[in-house]
């Protein structure tokens, strides 16, 4: 049962990535990613934006742009430590075609402020994707 209030909601559906490899490379079905995927091999949209490790730095993250299943199976999973991946934003935007856009939902919230003022970068944000990430309190915990 759902225990917080979730807003206006249109439909719910349960579901995992019906690619085995994906769907226990990601952190809870790996459903961003299987989508993400659809998107560049089935839609021919040019990149994902999204996060992943810091090869300098794998205690954090960094902002990545990802073409092929080898790159979105690398960067698959829940990463707990900051994240901007709005810093990519201008790549979407210069973008030839459209894009896919991975983030938490605050960073959506502002890419879908930011795209109301950006013709172009409305016309690129091929499909924007958020996972859920609950605000805790001291009667909620993490899962
Ligand atoms: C910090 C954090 C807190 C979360 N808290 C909750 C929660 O309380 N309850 C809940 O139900 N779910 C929570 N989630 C979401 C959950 O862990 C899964 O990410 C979500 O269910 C999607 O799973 P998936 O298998 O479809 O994603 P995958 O196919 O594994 O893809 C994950 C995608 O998320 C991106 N990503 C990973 N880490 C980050 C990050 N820090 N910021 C932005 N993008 C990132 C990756 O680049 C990847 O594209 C949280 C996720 C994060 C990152």
């Amino acid at each position: 049962m759902l225990a917080w209030n979730l807003g206006a909601t249109t439909e719910i559906w349960t579901g995992y990535a019906a690619d085995a490899q994906i769907r226990f490379a990601g952190s809870s079905g790996g459903v961003l990613t299987a989508l993400s995927l659809f998107c560049l091999e089935q839609l021919g949209m040019e990149f994902v934006l999204h996060t992943g490790k810091d090869a300098e730095k794998p205690w954090l993250n960094t902002t990545v742009q990802s073409t092929s299943r080898e790159q979105l199976l690398s960067h698959a999973g829940s990463r707990y430590a900051p994240s901007s991946p709005c810093d990519g934003l201008a790549l979407v935007e210069s973008s030839p075609g459209p894009c896919v856009f991975i983030g938490k939902p605050c960073d959506v919230a502002a890419v879908d402020r930011l795209r109301k003022q950006r013709p172009k970068l409305d016309r690129n944000l091929g499909l924007v994707l958020t996972f859920f990430l609950r605000r805790h309190s001291k009667h909620t915990r993490d899962t």
